[in-house]
């Protein structure tokens, strides 16, 4: 077990100023031009790919990571760079994980490098969970999987929404129900390959911000997946689908293992609010530095400089607790007071505020497209609402606080 640390080691700073690099160079460049767009920037996703950030080793390399650190930092450098190009690079690790969590070792080996491709035919992968009357309510979910015998297959019929990447991905890990007498317990991952015949893209999404992550429904009519197609294997998933009959027939309330996978999750996203909100900050203080009204800069006036101190001071505090959620994570400290919640939570919540002070600092400015800050409180937006909403991440936290079990 490593110890929690808030300083990154010589490799961690390495690592870091790269990816800043990249993110000031070539990210945050093209972040107007792909927002207008709203469109996937495959060239950006490629130039990621050339030089190593976009790569399942990459990612596998920050992702164990022993400090735990790894992760927040990468997400956090380019999130500062801009949040829909990095979502669009990161978005395929996100789907990754999925994979690497729930697994066998041949389907780690078999997909995930499937779902990256490669530097000159990159590719992108979907994670399709929410459905249009499953969002918050992960148990409702409908897409339902029934197994063929027979054949040895998997039939997937349903509509998921809101996937990012979803249509536009080879590989497409979707969430289903296997068994609907056992809500959330019920459900099973499975992997749906390139060119599954019955899965289509729905409707793309135009959105408020993150304009150039591309967002859609995926509708699965009929689809037939081979059996080895189901994370972590039938016998796995016979064992525990059985254990949850039982404890359901003996009325035990039992802890969600997924509340441990988002718990584990979270602070990578409260890492790209921590991201946006720093990218805010520096050009709201600079700005504050160099405008000049009444004959001084406008960060003369305790009213803006208090502003100022005060994003700063709430940056700092969601990168700690980003990074001390991070650390239990990889470490395999139980969430008992759901600090991955608490992360997520704090660190969103911050990127809204922080995004929309700094649009006040540079007044009319800041209104406008000629600078970025109000992209980036657009942008910010979305960190309170995906992979859980603020509600629910206090609804999380709050259990815990109660003692009562995370359902
Ligand atoms: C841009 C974008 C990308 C996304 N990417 C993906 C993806 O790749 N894969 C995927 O599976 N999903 C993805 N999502 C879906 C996302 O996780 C959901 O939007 C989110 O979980 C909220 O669900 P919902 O939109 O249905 O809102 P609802 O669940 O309908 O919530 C609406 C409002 O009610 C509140 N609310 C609901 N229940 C409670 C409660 N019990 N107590 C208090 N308040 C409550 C919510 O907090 C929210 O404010 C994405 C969403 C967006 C917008």
């Amino acid at each position: 077990m490593a110890e929690f640390t808030m300083e990154l080691n010589d490799e961690q700073k390495e690592v870091r100023d790269w990816l800043h690099g990249f993110a000031a160079d070539v990210i945050r460049p093209a972040a107007a031009e792909w927002d207008e767009r709203e469109e996937t920037p495959w060239p950006v996703i490629q130039e990621a790919a050339k030089v190593g950030i976009y790569s399942l080793d990459f990612y596998a390399q920050q992702y164990f990571d022993p400090t735990g650190l790894g992760i927040p930092m990468a997400m956090e450098e380019l999130f500062w760079g801009d949040a829909g190009i990095a979502l669009s690079i990161v978005g395929t690790g996100l789907a990754a994980v999925g994979v690497l969590a729930n697994g066998t070792e041949e389907q780690i080996g078999t997909w995930i490098p499937q779902m990256y491709g490669d530097a000159n035919d990159v590719k992108v992968a979907a994670f399709c969970s929410s459905e249009p009357d499953a969002g918050s309510d992960v148990a409702s979910m409908r897409t339902r999987a029934v197994y063929d015998e027979a054949k040895d297959e998997w039939v997937l019929n349903g509509t998921k929404t809101w996937a990012t990447n979803g249509g536009i991905a080879g590989v497409h890990v979707v969430v289903a129900v296997v068994d609907p007498e056992l809500g959330s317990k019920g459900h099973a991952s499975f992997i749906v390959p390139p060119g599954t015949a019955g899965l289509s893209q729905g409707q793309k999404f135009k959105k408020h911000g993150i304009r150039a992550s591309h967002t859609a429904e995926v509708v699965l009519e009929d689809v037939r997946v081979p059996g080895s197609c189901l994370l972590g294997g039938k016998e796995k998933l016979d064992e525990r689908l059985a254990r949850a009959r039982e404890r359901a027939k003996q009325g035990e309330r039992v802890k969600n293992a997924a509340m441990a996978t988002f718990e584990a999750s979270r602070p990578a996203v409260g890492a790209m609010a921590v991201g946006t909100a720093r990218a805010a900050y520096e050009v709201a203080l600079d700005y504050a530095r160099t405008r000049e009204q009444f004959g001084r800069p406008i960060i003369d006036n305790q009213g803006v400089a208090f502003q100022l101190a005060d994003m700063r001071t709430s940056i700092d505090a969601a990168r700690l607790l980003v990074w001390r959620a991070s650390w239990m994570a990889v470490n395999g400290k139980p969430f008992t007071a759901a600090e991955g919640s608490m992360s997520k939570l704090f660190a969103s919540e911050t990127a809204k505020k922080v995004t929309s002070q700094a649009i006040q600092i540079l007044g009319g400015n800041g209104y406008t497209r000629e600078y970025p800050v109000e992209r980036m409180h657009r942008d910010a937006a979305i960190y309170t609402i995906f992979e859980g909403t603020s509600e629910i991440q206090r609804l999380v936290i709050a259990r815990t606080l109660a003692g009562v079990p995370i359902r």
